[in-house]
């Protein structure tokens, strides 16, 4: 007796219910779209979410017997993966929404390269959710909202030194979702705020503050490699983790470093210590998470508690 299609996708992918589950779990986004095609002649589960908020990562997954890589191509920016993951068997992959996309849908496209050398291209469109965020006053040092000409060339080259590192894709994929938090403490300042510094405003706030007291061991958020340990105008002292497959975390306003740059660390690995180097208010850690290069928000990736009562 021939099986339905249906059925010899579920019994080939038994764990689609549970993988479902963890995955709406660990992206904090809108349902999945359904999980179980077949659109050429071989059968292949896809997971990605119905909608992603604006400022925000979402994970899809891949899985097919006989897949050799997956490219994926998301609003101009592309991941190649050379093979799925060891530890799930899936190919996985993280992608970001630029916080000012100002689109209400994206196209997603896959590119499936099939053992024997034959191609399959499959789109899904992602809805766009705008989320609100809030407005921030802030008051700090005037050097920091107007920097004295003699800082211009110190930022330039600071900007210049996290662009080449967040914009590289490294090929062996580190990072697991969720990620650990990276100190106990709150969040006191959430991505996106729009940050108005002693009356004028600036950027959005393009990172997650945590509450965090001086010399407060910071933690990797994943496994991965010291790409930077520098000291900048804005940043302070600044480390960042490459977690492969184009995720990087950075972790700004250390007071001090625990790492050298081309380090391997292990998810919970100390870094640095929480300080206050840089454009700062006080004492705390600023975390942001970069995928392909744009900032996206870290706390829906972030594992919940246990918190400082
Ligand atoms: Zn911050």
């Amino acid at each position: 007796m021939r099986l339905s299609e249906k059925n010899s996708v579920v019994r080939r992918f038994p764990f689609l219910i549970l993988l479902s589950l963890f995955l709406s779990v660990a992206s904090g986004a809108g349902t999945l779209q359904a999980a179980a095609h077949r659109e050429g002649r071989r059968p292949f589960t896809l997971d990605i979410p119905k909608s992603v908020g604006d400022g925000e990562a979402f994970a899809v997954r891949f899985g097919a017997a006989g897949a050799q890589t997956l490219d994926l191509e998301l609003d101009g920016k592309k991941l190649h993966i050379g093979a799925p993951s060891p530890v799930s068997g899936f190919f996985e992959a993280l992608l970001p929404v630029s916080l000012d996309t100002g689109k209400k849908r994206l196209r997603l496209t896959l590119t499936v390269q099939w053992k024997g050398g034959e191609k399959e291209v499959l789109t899904r469109a992602v809805s766009v959710k705008k989320r609100a965020y809030p407005v921030q006053k802030l008051t700090v040092d005037g050097k920091f909202v107007s920097p004295p000409p003699e800082a211009a060339e110190k930022i330039r080259r600071d900007r210049a030194e996290m662009r080449a590192v967040v914009t590289t894709t490294s090929p062996v994929q580190y990072w697991r979702l969720p990620f650990a938090r990276p100190v106990p403490g709150e969040v006191t300042s959430l991505y996106g705020s729009r940050r108005v510094f002693n009356g004028i405003p600036k950027n959005p706030h393009k990172g997650v503050d945590f509450d965090a007291v001086m010399g407060e061991p910071v933690a990797a958020v994943d496994a991965g490699e010291v790409v930077l340990v520098s000291e900048h105008y804005y940043g302070g002292n600044t480390v960042v983790v490459d977690h492969g497959l184009g995720v990087l975390s950075a972790y700004l306003h250390l007071t001090g470093f625990n790492v050298r740059k081309g380090q391997r660390v292990a998810r919970g690995d100390i870094i640095g210590f929480a300080g206050d180097t840089g454009r700062v208010t006080g004492p705390h850690l600023h975390l942001s998470l970069y995928v392909l290069g744009e900032s996206v928000n870290a706390e829906p990736c972030l594992e919940t508690g246990p918190r400082r009562g």
